[in-house]
């Protein structure tokens, strides 16, 4: 045993120029090496490959390593190639090769040159390669990334789901897998799925005690980013948003504003893409307002913020996003902005989803609300979603999220929940929450008069209360169970035995005071000229500005100019 620790060491600082293991590093290697099937769960940034490249390079054969993103694994080999004289000592096999290409990679592994095959999932299902590799020695397979085989994963990829038929085809060799994500379900989904229910399992915490987390009313937000951008400037920084049209405008915006940012989206070209990212990596640009194609694999130690100017679509992506920020322990401030109309947007985007998928996207989307409208410890609400205990008031990192720093006010909103309850009890699923919102505050409007809701004596018993109250009660009724959305009706709110229970015997329901946002942003000490936030509207004289800008960054780059 103590011989194998000490060839491990030498070997990592053989090939990788370490001095010691990160984390649980070495008996992750040690079990594998041991012919063990072992499953690690560490989070991004946690030093998952390396459990994987340096076994590959200290065993007989060649390690069949699947990863779902061609960039990805170009990045990888690339990197091991670097460490060798030796070119053939990794390789990919995929679809962007070319027959003569195929045929070397091939020729390499038999002669026993390549340690580590990177394939994509539906590369391995080629029959044709099946054989082959029926034919060679394989030390071990690898799965990175391997959350993509759980439909409860945030990026699933069906092609993930048969690797264990083909792993099974082509022979007996432990199986190591890998991912970021370590929610129970997905866990319990990838153990399941690759048949490795005894595999020994290893998992670091989920803690990135660095990284500062906020989550802020989405008003006013591009001056909101504008503001934050300035008052850190020259930091790096991610800003992601959910759609390609809202990367361009608000790289735009930043441009405008003299910030150094780039637009980055599956939209634009390879060669863009790998150009803006460059350009973020040698920090010739300090922002980067991207789509979440903008990440997987990015190893960018020093951003100092991750933005969400859109909320995403689960906690592992929220998670795994903000993950990017403060790599080398350093300052990390994440931000979201949230806003529940963008969730009920991406609710309606669900509604046209199968039905596994479409039950799968709400619960996910119900956890990204909880999340956004807790007013307990961010970090503890996150580590209980991956299963992690924590404790708000002594754990690494405490203090470090807005809540904790400045705690909501809470009221206790026990009656006026029992109030919205009875009405959808009675009204017996026909309304949504706004219409249930505008029967309170006694709000006439085409739904109320075609039930004759004003006759009822719910009608206006809430108009003492602004709207946005009685929205946040309800969400709260939903995120607590009390409530559910039908999503095949977008949203026709039904009561929950639980909410039925509730009504009968309530218990305390305190809710977060609202902050007035508005307000706090005319108090900052934020010059409001220094900020142009509509560029869209493009005058002439805004868009030669833009047209110099790019022209700039192009000639900077060697790149053609971007099309305005
Ligand atoms: P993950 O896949 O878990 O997100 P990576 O494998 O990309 O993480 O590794 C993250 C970073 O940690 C990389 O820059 C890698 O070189 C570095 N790293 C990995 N293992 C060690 C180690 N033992 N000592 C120092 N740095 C390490
Ligand atoms: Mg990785």
């Amino acid at each position: 045993m103590e011989a194998i620790s000490k060839n491990l060491t030498s070997s990592l600082k053989k090939y990788f120029g370490f001095d010691q293991f990160k984390g649980q590093q070495h008996e992750i290697i040690t079990s594998l090496l041991n012919k063990e099937d072992v499953f690690v769960l560490m989070p991004t940034g946690g030093g998952k490959s390396l459990c994987y490249q340096l076994p590959a390079l200290m065993s007989d054969g060649v390690a069949i390593i699947v990863s779902p993103l061609i960039a990805l694994m170009k990045n990888q080999v690339d990197a091991i190639r670097g460490i060798s004289e030796n070119n053939g000592i990794a390789h990919v096999l995929n679809s962007s090769l070319n027959k003569s290409e195929t045929k070397t990679v091939m020729t390499d592994i038999k002669d026993g040159i390549t340690k580590m095959l990177y394939v994509a999932p539906e590369s391995l299902t080629k029959e044709e390669y099946v054989e082959f590799f029926k034919s060679v020695k394989i030390s071990f397979f690898g799965i990175d990334e391997a959350h993509c085989i759980s439909e409860w994963g945030h990026d699933f990829r069906p092609e993930y789901r048969n690797l264990k038929s083909i792993i099974n085809k082509i022979g007996d060799a432990p199986i190591i897998a890998l991912t970021a994500t370590a929610t129970p379900k997905v866990q319990e989904d990838i153990q399941k799925t690759l048949g490795m229910q005894s595999a020994k399992v290893f998992k670091d915490s989920f803690n990135r005690d660095n990284l500062f987390y906020e989550v802020r009313p989405k008003v006013d937000q591009d001056k909101q980013i504008i503001k934050f951008i300035k008052q850190n400037e020259g930091k790096s920084g991610v800003i992601y948003c959910l759609s390609r049209k809202k990367v361009e405008e608000i790289s735009q915006l930043l441009q405008v504003n003299g910030v150094n940012a780039i637009p980055y989206h599956a939209g634009l070209d390879a060669k863009t893409r790998s150009k803006h990212q460059d350009m973020f990596l040698m920090e010739d640009a300090s922002v980067v307002v991207a789509t979440i194609a903008f990440g997987m694999g990015i190893d960018k130690p020093d951003v100092r913020f991750v933005m969400h100017y859109d909320m995403p679509k689960s906690l592992e992506s929220y998670y795994q996003e903000t993950g990017r920020a403060g790599r080398d322990g350093g300052e990390g401030v994440c931000i979201a902005f949230y806003d529940y109309k963008d969730i009920e947007k991406l609710e309606k985007f669900l509604a046209s989803k199968p039905v596994a998928e479409r039950e799968v996207g709400m619960q996910l989307l119900s956890e990204v609300v909880a999340y956004a409208e807790t007013s307990m410890s961010r970090r503890k609400f996150l580590l209980h979603y991956f299963g992690e205990e924590f404790d708000e008031k002594n754990g690494l990192g405490a203090n470090m999220d807005d809540n904790m720093r400045n705690p909501k006010k809470m009221v206790e909103a026990k009656d006026d929940a029992v109030t919205a309850l009875k009405l959808v009890q009675k009204t017996n699923q026909k309304l949504k929450l706004n219409d249930v919102v505008n029967v309170l505050v006694g709000k006439e409007t085409s739904i109320t008069k075609s039930y004759n809701l004003k006759s009822d004596d719910l009608f206006g018993t809430g108009k003492d209360k602004e709207d946005y109250y009685w929205k946040s009660i309800l969400r709260q009724l939903i995120v607590r169970n009390f409530l559910e959305k039908e999503i095949e009706s977008y949203g026709i709110l039904k009561i929950t035995k639980e909410g039925i229970d509730f009504i009968s015997q309530p218990t305390s329901f305190e809710i977060a005071e609202d902050i007035d946002f508005k307000k706090l942003l005319s108090e900052g000490s934020f010059d409001k000229e220094e900020v142009t936030t509509t560029p869209i509207a493009f005058d002439d004289a805004l868009l030669k500005q833009l047209k110099d800008l790019r022209k700039r960054i192009a000639k900077a780059h060697q790149i053609p100019p971007f099309a305005v």
